[in-house]
């Protein structure tokens, strides 16, 4: 089951990582999901709220998912995923990342963004699909991304 991701929120969803970098961002994708496809029509920029060490854990906040629903609503769209960047690190998925991921069915993307700790540049982008029924069977599948 690919991800597909219009081209200008592709780059939109790049450039975030490299914003923040050295820090992570995440945030949010509302699309529609079918039995064969995962689309992303809308993004939704996210606070970091885990200030504690913001370079390699991610959180985004009960309120804000809830903000992200209703928006969702609004706009005909559901909660298809959820996006983060690992700044110089692997687009890879982390123990945290796999720990806190409870979305089944969602794709967890992941952007690496390597840089000099002061600017950084987007490199790989990855997706992870969520699958299973509960945390006890769940796995992280590769996700094909096609953006366009
Ligand atoms: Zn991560």
């Amino acid at each position: 089951m690919p991800l597909t991701i219009p081209q200008p929120l592709y780059d939109q969803l790049r450039a975030h990582g490299e914003e923040t970098y050295p820090h992570e961002c995440c945030g949010i994708l509302l699309g529609t999901a079918d039995e064969q496809n995962l689309t992303v029509a809308h993004l939704l920029r996210a606070g970091n709220t885990r200030t504690d060490s913001a370079h390699n854990r991610y959180h985004i906040a009960p309120q804000e998912l809830i903000a992200a629903q209703r928006e969702g609503r609004k706009l005909g769209l559901d909660i298809v995923g959820f996006y983060h960047s690992h700044p110089d690190h692997p687009a890879q998925w982390s123990p945290t990342d796999f720990a806190e991921a409870h979305w089944f069915g969602c794709a967890y993307v992941i952007t690496s963004v390597d840089g000099d700790k002061t600017t950084g540049t987007a490199q790989i982008t990855n997706s992870f699909l969520l699958t299973g029924t509960s945390e006890d069977d769940k796995t992280f599948a590769n996700q094909p991304i096609v953006v366009g």
